[in-house]
């Protein structure tokens, strides 16, 4: 794999205002660290049956690393954070690591997304430690399909843990569904109707070639494109809202409390808007969802490096950004087997 570390000097620019900034005039804002690779469920777009090669835990990031780097990146401009992975709500300390994101200075939002199955009995300790945001990843309303999608049971217990974090008053909850063809675009209308009973944003996601190539290459991609198109003719009445920094295609019904969304993730048409970086559970800084080159962040700690090095590399990383995804996608080969190592 391309790795780098250099922590060498920057162009001025790179440095302006200390906050993260690109080539191309983007300043990145919003940092997602994935807390561990493991995972709960097996989702046939996200890993094979028997999961991927998990790293041993010595080569993911440790509790203190994820707390301290949260600190430096807070110094650099990152004012949002959200904690991924794997499942974050298997790893043992979620709750003290978003309590520790929550109260460092200049962190103003922490979010977190999860496959939900552990949600009924985290969300009480996740509220308590000051989450802002859940984001909760749901394909299917039937018990058959998500028995199928995931390749495990536990339909009813997401459901649960999304009741729980409205009940809990979470002041984000977020219902992230993947849109395949020809596997789940027949409940587009069913999810919409959760925005009435619930106020919640359902974000349509398109599917990305993150799972070694086995859903991608089968002709379930559905365009956001034609999604909108769709979901328009479907709800002539949709309404564009705004949605958050990172959301640009969110609409609203007339008289339903909650929103949707839907995310061009494939099709990559709002790069030039990015906010993101994105740190994987083995401590690697990646640019851009589709790049290729990582910048080795936990050497670093590891090494000793000090608060000014870890900022550097950070700055380094996102100065070299590549003008889109399509750009970085072409400089190279993928070498990372699945989404749970990267994030989402
Ligand atoms: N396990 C947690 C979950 O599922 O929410 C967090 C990690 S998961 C890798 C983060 C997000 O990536 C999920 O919303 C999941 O649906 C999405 N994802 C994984 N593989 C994908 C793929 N090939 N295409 C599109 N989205 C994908
Ligand atoms: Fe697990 Fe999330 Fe991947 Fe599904 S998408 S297998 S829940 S990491």
């Amino acid at each position: 794999m391309d790795t780098f570390t250099e922590t060498g000097p920057l162009p001025t620019a790179a440095l302006k205002d200390g906050f993260l900034s690109d080539q191309f005039g983007r300043v990145f804002n919003y940092l997602r660290i994935a807390v561990n690779e493991q995972c709960n469920l097996r989702c046939v777009y996200c890993m094979p049956p028997g999961g991927v090669d998990f790293q041993p835990k010595k080569e993911l990031l440790t509790t203190r690393e994820i707390n301290r780097i949260v600190r430096v990146a807070s110094t650099i401009g990152i004012t949002k954070i959200r904690f991924t992975g794997g499942e974050p709500l298997l790893h043992p300390q979620i709750a003290s690591i978003v309590r520790a994101a929550v109260g460092t200075p200049g962190i103003e939002e922490v979010h977190l997304t999860t496959n939900g199955l552990l949600l009924p009995e985290k969300a009480e300790a996740l509220k308590l430690a000051g989450l802002h945001g859940i984001n909760i990843s749901l394909d299917t309303l039937d018990d058959s399909r998500f028995r199928t999608i995931t390749r495990k049971t536990g339909l009813l217990r997401v459901l649960e843990g999304m009741e729980s974090a409205l009940e809990l008053g979470f002041p984000s909850v977020k219902i992230n569904m993947v849109a395949m063809r020809g596997f789940n675009d027949d409940e587009i209308t069913n999810f919409v109707e959760l925005t009435k009973q619930h106020p919640v944003t359902v974000r349509f996601i398109e599917l990305m070639p993150f799972d070694s190539h086995q859903i991608w290459k089968t002709g379930k991609f559905y365009q956001a494109e034609h999604l909108i198109a769709d979901l328009t003719t479907l709800y002539p009445e949709l309404t564009p809202v705004d949605g958050s920094s990172t959301e640009h295609h969110v609409f609203r019904l007339p008289g339903y409390p909650g929103k949707i969304a839907v995310i061009p993730a494939y099709s990559r048409n709002l790069c030039s808007g990015c906010t993101r970086v994105r740190l994987t559970a083995d401590g690697y800084i990646r640019n851009c969802l589709y790049s290729h080159r990582e910048y080795n962040l936990r050497q670093v700690l590891r090494n000793g490096g000090d608060d000014r090095e870890i900022a550097n590399l950070f700055k380094t990383a996102m100065w070299h950004k590549l003008e889109d995804g399509w750009e970085a996608q072409r400089r190279g080969e993928e070498h990372r087997e699945s989404m749970t190592q990267i994030g989402g």
